[in-house]
C-alpha cells in the first residue's frame, strides 16, 4: 500500500513539473502558440488526481478512485483540445466538454443508483481508449511534416497514446469480458496509476514536439527575411561561401545571378511604400518559382536578390535568368486598382578556380552594370575573359527577351 502511495505521488510530481515546464515552454520568445497553457493546467489536474489516490485512505469509500478518474479524463481532454489549438485547428471544446459531462453524469447516476462498483470504473476506462485515440489522430498527420527531434517526439507521443488506449481496453476488458479473472489480478488503482504516468509521458513527448517546432521557427526568423521569405543577406553569403567552397573541392560548376527590380524607387513614389513591398513580395513569390531545388535563394538588401545555382554553366544560368526576366514582365503584381507592372535586371557569373563568394558576386554585379547600362530589363553575363577580351562588344552579353 505505501508503495502504491509513493509512485501515485511520484506521478502527481512529475505532473506538476511538466506543467511549470509548459508554463516556460508558453512564455518563450517566438513560441507563439496556442494550446499549451491547456496542457499546462491538465498537468495540474493530473496531480490532483494522484493527490486524491495518495489520500485514498482518508476519504470515503471508492471517492478516491472516483476522484481521480474524473480529474484525469479532464486533464486528458484539456490536453486534447490543447494539441489541437496547437496544431492550429478550431473547435473540438463542446465535444470534450459533452464527453466530461457524460463521464460525470454517468459515475454519479452509478454511484446513485448503487450499481457495482466496477461500472463507475468502465465508464472511466471507456474514456481513457477514446482520449488517447483522439490525440493520436490530431498528431498523426503532422508526423510527415516534421523531421528529426521533432518527428522521434511525435512518433513517441503517438506509441505512449497507443499504449494508454490499450491500458484502458485492458481495464475495460477486465471488468466486462472476464470480470473475475483479470479484474482481481490488476487493482484498480494500479490501472489509474499506470494512466497519470501515461499522461505524464505524453506530456514529455508533448513538450518535445512543442520546443522542436519553436526552435524550428526561431532558426527560421533568423536566416529568412520577413518581408520576402527568401535567405537574407547573412545567411545567404554564408550559403555562397559553403556553395563556393563546395564547388572547388568537388570541382564543379557554380553560377550565380545579381537581380535588381528596375525603376524601383519610382514604383515607391507612383504606388506609395507599402505597394513596392507587395512588388517585393509579389517578386521573390515569382522566383522560387523559378529555381530548382538545391539553387540559394537571397535577398541582398533592399530590390536586390540574388541566385546560387550549383552545377550550372553560364549559359544554363542565363536560360533561367532569361525566363525568370520574361516571367516578371509578363506577369504584374496584382493590386487595387490596377495591376502594377515592373521589370528586372540580371548579372550573371560562373565561378572561376579558386574564387570565393565576394570575388564572384562582384563580377555578377559588373554584369548586372552592364544590364543597367544596356537600358535595364535584360540578361547580361560577364564571360570570364571579358577584361582580356576588351575589343568584345558588350552587346554580346546581354540578352533580352522578346
Ligand atoms: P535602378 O533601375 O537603377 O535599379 O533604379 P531603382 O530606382 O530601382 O534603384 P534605387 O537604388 O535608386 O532605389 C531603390 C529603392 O528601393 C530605394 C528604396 O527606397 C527602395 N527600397 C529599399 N528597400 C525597400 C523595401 O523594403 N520596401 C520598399 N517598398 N522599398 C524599398
Ligand atoms: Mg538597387
Ligand atoms: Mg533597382
Amino acid at each position: 500500500m505505501f508503495q502504491s502511495q509513493l509512485s501515485v505521488l511520484v506521478a502527481g510530481l512529475f505532473g506538476l513539473q511538466m506543467a511549470v515546464v509548459f508554463a516556460i515552454l508558453q512564455r518563450t520568445p517566438g513560441m507563439g502558440r496556442a494550446g499549451l497553457r491547456s496542457w499546462a493546467a491538465g498537468e495540474v489536474l493530473v496531480a490532483a488526481a494522484a493527490g486524491s489516490l495518495a489520500a485514498r485512505e482518508s476519504l470515503p469509500d471508492g471517492l478516491s478512485l472516483n476522484l481521480a478518474g474524473l480529474l484525469m479524463t479532464a486533464a486528458l481532454s484539456l490536453m486534447v483540445y490543447g494539441t489541437r489549438r496547437f496544431f492550429g485547428r478550431r473547435g473540438g471544446a463542446g465535444m470534450l466538454c459533452l464527453l466530461n459531462a457524460v463521464v460525470l453524469g454517468g459515475t454519479a447516476y452509478l454511484d446513485w443508483a448503487g450499481a457495482p462498483a466496477g461500472s463507475q470504473v468502465l465508464v472511466f476506462a471507456l474514456a481513457r481508449i477514446y482520449l488517447p485515440l483522439a490525440l493520436l489522430r490530431i498528431v498523426a498527420p503532422q508526423v510527415p511534416a516534421t523531421r528529426g527531434t521533432g518527428r522521434l517526439a511525435a512518433l513517441s507521443l503517438g506509441l505512449i497514446a497507443l499504449a494508454c488506449a490499450a491500458t484502458g481496453a485492458w481495464q475495460a476488458a477486465g471488468l466486462t469480458v472476464a470480470p473475475i479473472h483479470l479484474a482481481t489480478q490488476v487493482p484498480q488503482e494500479a490501472f489509474t496509476i499506470l494512466h497519470a504516468f501515461g499522461i505524464v509521458s505524453l506530456s514529455v513527448s508533448f513538450a518535445l514536439m512543442a520546443h522542436d517546432s519553436v526552435r524550428r521557427r526561431l532558426e527560421h526568423r533568423a536566416s529568412y527575411d520577413d518581408l520576402t521569405d527568401v535567405l537574407s543577406r547573412g545567411a545567404y553569403w554564408a550559403a555562397l561561401e559553403a556553395a563556393c567552397k563546395q564547388a572547388e573541392r568537388q570541382k564543379r560548376l557554380l553560377t550565380v545571378a545579381f537581380i535588381d527590380l528596375d525603376h524601383f524607387k519610382a514604383i515607391n513614389d507612383l504606388y506609395g511604400h507599402l505597394a513596392g513591398d507587395s512588388v517585393l513580395r509579389h517578386f521573390s513569390g515569382l522566383l522560387r518559382k523559378s529555381v530548382r531545388a538545391g539553387d540559394i535563394v537571397g535577398r541582398i538588401g533592399g530590390e536586390e536578390f540574388a541566385i546560387a545555382m550549383p552545377n550550372t554553366t553560364l549559359e544554363q544560368g542565363r536560360a533561367i535568368g532569361m525566363r525568370l526576366n520574361t516571367l516578371v514582365r509578363t506577369t504584374a503584381c496584382p493590386s487595387e486598382p490596377d495591376a502594377i507592372p515592373y521589370t528586372v535586371s540580371i548579372g550573371m557569373a560562373e565561378r572561376l578556380p579558386g574564387e570565393g563568394a565576394d570575388a564572384l558576386m562582384r563580377r555578377a554585379d559588373d554584369a548586372l552594370y552592364d544590364a543597367k547600362n544596356m537600358g535595364r530589363n535584360c540578361v547580361s553575363t560577364q564571360p570570364v575573359d571579358r577584361l582580356a577580351d576588351m575589343t568584345r562588344p558588350v552587346r554580346m552579353h546581354v540578352s533580352r527577351a522578346s
